[in-house]
């Protein structure tokens, strides 16, 4: 006897900001597998290509559009696009992000301009221009993946930190907004996170400290209670929970996924 597979998303539409690799990219995956169709946009466009054919080869449905979040006419434009591709939208995952990190005595004006550009403001311009789909239909999901960091300061990561917080900000001021409309709005804070932006990170502490490569992922697995670097599906799973129904009590949360770091 063959049982038909439970897709607690199925007929849902999903658009997954950052989506080219890391954890934007299992986010996606891990949609598409619930049953969602899923609009995936990021700048680079061969990594968005690569992505919406695994999806597609697995029988789901994936559309992409390039597009810089930082930019507000172009987040307005692949909203859009991607709403009328997809037929709808009802789940958006907010995980676009960079971390940047520089001692605070001479921080250049620059790296914190453009880390509120990324991880902030980003967020603010693709919900803009989706709250009004949500409002309509009464009814939506917003995730944002936000930082451990959005909990806790830390040295050297003024600028990554003071956007991670506000995401936090961001994120309960919309969700007390929304709450009428039955749209809920969520932040998860990862620890660590085995992706490219750490492996990113990794190097530039190679070259600072002068330590090999493995001295570095070691510390970087020591600083959570697990001693271990979080997998990108992981904080996927945690998305696809707060992506369903049964999730619909949870708004305005911030939840750790950090090995046990932060208990808050
Ligand atoms: P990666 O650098 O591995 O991937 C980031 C993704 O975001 C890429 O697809 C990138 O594509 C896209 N992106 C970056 N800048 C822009 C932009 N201006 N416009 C559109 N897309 C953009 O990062 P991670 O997967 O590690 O991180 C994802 C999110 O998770 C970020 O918000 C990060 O702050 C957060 N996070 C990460 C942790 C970690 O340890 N890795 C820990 C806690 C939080 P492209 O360059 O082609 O635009």
């Amino acid at each position: 006897m063959t049982q038909e597979q439970y897709l607690p998303l199925a007929g849902r539409c999903a658009i997954v900001t950052g989506a080219g690799r890391g954890i934007g990219r299992s986010i996606a995956l891990a949609l598409a597998e619930a049953g969602a169709a899923v609009g995936v946009t990021a700048r680079s466009a061969e990594e968005l290509e690569q992505l919406v054919s695994e999806i597609k080869a697995k029988g789901h449905e994936s559309l992409a559009v390039c597009c810089d979040v930082t930019d507000p006419e172009q987040v307005r434009s692949m909203a859009q696009t991607l709403r009328a591709g997809l037929g709808g939208v009802d789940i958006l995952v907010n995980n676009a992000g960079n971390a940047g990190s520089h001692k605070f005595v001479d921080h250049p004006d620059e790296l914190w301009h453009r880390m509120l550009a990324i991880n902030l403001t980003s967020v603010y311009y693709v919900c803009k221009a989706l709250t009004p789909t949500f409002i309509e239909q009464r009814g939506g999901r917003i995730i944002n993946i936000a930082s451990i960091a959005s909990r806790v300061g830390d040295r050297y990561i003024a600028a990554y930190t003071a956007s991670k917080h506000g995401v936090l900000g961001l994120t309960r001021a919309l969700a007390a907004e929304l709450l009428p409309y039955n749209v809920t709005v969520n932040a998860i804070c990862p620890g660590y996170v085995d992706t490219p932006m750490t492996d990113g990170n990794v190097r530039n502490m190679m070259t600072l400290t002068g330590k090999s490569e493995e001295q570095v992922r070691d510390f970087l697995a020591k600083t959570s209670p697990q001693k271990r670097l979080i997998a990108p599906e992981e904080v996927a799973g945690l998305a696809v929970y707060l992506a369903q129904d049964i999730a619909k009590g949870i708004t305005g949360q911030a939840i750790n996924l950090d090995g046990g770091g932060v208990m808050s």
